[in-house]
This record gives structure tokens, C-alpha cells and sequence, in this order.
């Protein structure tokens, strides 16, 4: 039986993406490989219009944390000193980060699941003593959707460099790029893009590539990367394959419509998620306008264990998630993403039935 992926990544693939992974044997020192590589990297800046002047896709082999922390170690000067916005595994990660490359940076910390104070933002992007934010935009752990546009508005203000966590944002949710202060952002292949794990990207300015900063690691320092793809070439091994499977999902998201007709259809989805589970008493996590489109958290029933439901499910087809740290015991999280059709969603609204009322 297909398994669908209700996990915030990896997700369901389409019968196009799948077929393209094994397509052909390509090698990543020929000129079938570098057109592949250009046309990948066209079509991420085309997403959300941005401008190729202005703009690079830079592409690493690696999962999501690779991007984030190619990010964060490639575009933060040696005298940055940062501020990391932090509600929820995600935030905690780019301070950890920051740590382990040695980046002078301070936290500003809101429980798990709860909204930033932007108010507390203000006042110290006020005082003068903050050079770059880094904020997770859909912090996956609760499904809560920060308000990048507001951040990035203040940093703005502020003349302060925004960086950005969109690895679970990226083809399905609105992103400042507009924002003059909105210098960066992390995604992978494999979340709202529906392609398949191994391939991550950061889209970022020339102007951030061009910093000239002391290299903090091999593999993943982005002006490596993005000076041998312009020239049509490649540090190391790509992730091929995956490449392959992207450049079909980019040209099926196209085909959808792009980001804006995938959001649409990934909150219809929650939507309809959520009304199934309401019907069977199982109450949200967060208030759905406070949710991203992505993914929706919930409380689990009482007196049945996350092993139970997750197994349940398992048996009908549908992977679910988990949550993390303390909220493993009282949450779990369905996601949306990736190739679900109508047909899987009237089979998974049965599967609840039968698993959550027994
Ligand atoms: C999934 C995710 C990541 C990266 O996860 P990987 O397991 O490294 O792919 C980073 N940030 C957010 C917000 C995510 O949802």
C-alpha cells in the first residue's frame, strides 16, 4: 500500500516527480547536468518573482539544517552581533548555531507555540546594539506562523539584516522579499517544493554572497557554491537525483499555479483536517488563523497515547507526526504538504473515525 506522508517532510511525491528521480545516470561534470542546474535555479528565483540581478538560488546537497546553517555561517560578518527570534526546536536550532560558529548573538525566547513579542523586538533592534535578526517564519513544532513581514518591517526600520527559516515555508506561504532588510532564506527540496530529500537551497542577495566573510566551513560556505554555479559548475557531488525531481516539482508547482494556489489548496486541506478531527472532539493546538498553511498541531485525545493513534493510522496508510521535547506526550501534528489527493483525504477522514472513536 502508498503510504501518505502527513509529516512535515519528507512528503508525498507525484507520479511525475518520481519518475523523473530515476530518469537517467547523469553525471555532474557534463553539460546535460548544468542546464538541469541552471533551470532549477531560474525557477526558484521565479517563485516569488525575485529579481536575477538582485537574487541567487544557491543550491547544497544536505537537509534543511544544512541550508539553515550554510545560511548562518555564510552570511554573518565577523563582528554580527545577532538576535535570534526563538518559539519553538526550530529557533532553538539557529541559536545553537550561531553558537557552534561562534557568532556573537542574544535570544529573544517566547514558550513553545507562542506568538513573538514584536513589541520586545522593537525595543531592542532600538537600542542600537543589534546588526542581523534570524527568525524561523513557519515554526514547524507547533505549526504557528511568525509574522515575517512584520519582522522584516522592523528590521527595516531599524537599518537591521534579516535572515530566514523558511525551510517549511517556501512555495506555500507569503515571504517578504520585497523587504529591503530580508537578506537570506533557508528551504529544501523536499517540504512545500515536493520534491525528494537530499537538495537544499538558500535564496539570498548578491549583495549578502559578496561579503568576503572568512569561510566558517567547507562545504557548506555559500559563495563556493554560488560562484561555481554561475559559471556552470559545481564544488562537489550534487544531489543529482534529487535535482532531477525538483526540476518536475518545479515545473508541476508552475503548472498549480505556484505559491499562492498552493497555499490555497494546503489550507483547504488543514481545513478539512481539522473539521474531521473536530467532529471526533479533538480540539487545535493554535487557532487556525495563527496556524501556517502547512501544518496544523492538536491536542490528543484523552486516554489515547500518540503510539496508539500514530499505529492506527499507520495501518490505513497515513503517517503522522509526532511533537517534539515536552509536547510529545500531549500533541500530535498532521501535515499537509506534498501529493494528497481528495480521494486520500476521504479515506484519512475514515481512518480517524475508526481509529480516534474505538
Ligand atoms: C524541517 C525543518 C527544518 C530542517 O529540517 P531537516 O530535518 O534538516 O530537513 C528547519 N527548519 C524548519 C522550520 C523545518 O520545518
Amino acid at each position: 500500500m502508498r503510504a501518505i506522508l502527513l509529516s512535515p517532510g519528507p512528503v508525498s511525491i507525484s507520479e511525475g516527480v518520481r519518475r523523473a528521480v530515476t530518469r537517467t545516470d547523469l553525471c555532474h561534470r557534463e553539460t546535460e547536468f548544468f542546464d538541469l542546474q541552471d533551470q532549477v535555479i531560474k525557477a526558484l528565483l521565479d517563485i516569488y518573482q525575485c529579481k536575477h540581478m538582485e537574487w541567487a538560488a544557491v543550491l547544497i546537497g544536505g537537509s534543511g539544517t544544512s541550508a539553515v546553517e550554510a545560511m548562518m555561517a555564510s552570511l554573518l560578518p565577523e563582528d554580527a552581533r545577532l538576535l535570534v527570534l526563538e518559539n519553538g526546536v526550530y529557533g532553538e536550532r539557529l541559536s545553537k548555531l550561531a553558537g557552534i560558529h561562534a557568532i556573537c548573538y542574544q535570544v529573544l525566547k517566547a514558550p513553545w507555540g507562542a506568538e513573538i513579542d514584536l513589541h520586545a523586538v522593537a525595543e531592542l533592534l532600538a537600542s542600537g546594539e543589534i546588526s542581523h535578526v534570524a527568525a524561523v517564519h513557519h515554526e514547524t513544532t507547533t505549526g504557528r506562523l511568525n509574522p515575517a513581514a512584520e519582522i522584516a518591517a522592523l528590521c527595516a526600520e531599524y537599518n537591521v539584516q534579516l535572515l530566514l527559516d523558511a525551510v517549511s515555508s517556501f512555495a506555500a506561504e507569503s515571504i517578504p522579499f520585497g523587504s529591503s532588510s530580508l537578506q537570506a532564506i533557508a528551504a529544501t527540496s523536499n517540504k512545500c517544493l515536493h520534491g525528494i530529500p537530499g537538495l537544499a537551497m538558500v535564496l539570498c542577495r548578491r549583495d549578502a554572497l559578496a561579503q568576503n566573510i572568512e569561510p566558517r566551513s567547507l562545504s557548506l560556505h555559500l559563495p563556493l557554491w554560488a560562484e561555481h554555479q554561475a559559471r556552470r559548475s559545481t564544488p562537489f557531488t550534487p544531489a543529482v537525483n534529487a535535482m532531477l525531481g525538483l526540476a518536475q516539482a518545479l515545473r508541476e508547482l508552475h503548472k498549480q499555479g505556484g505559491w499562492q494556489a498552493r497555499r490555497t489548496r494546503y489550507r483547504k486541506l488543514a481545513a478539512d483536517v481539522a473539521a474531521s478531527l473536530h467532529t471526533l472532539g479533538v480540539k487545535q493546538w493554535l487557532p487556525a488563523d495563527e496556524s501556517s498553511c502547512v501544518l496544523r498541531s492538536y491536542h490528543l485525545p484523552d486516554g489515547l497515547a500518540y503510539a496508539e493513534l500514530h499505529d492506527g493510522l499507520k495501518q490505513h496508510g497515513f503517517i503522522i507526526y509526532a511533537g517534539q521535547g515536552d509536547l510529545a506526550g500531549q500533541m500530535f501534528r498532521i501535515s499537509t504538504m506534498g501529493e494528497i489527493s481528495d480521494y486520500d483525504m476521504a479515506h484519512l477522514e475514515q481512518a480517524f473515525q475508526s481509529v480516534i472513536v474505538e
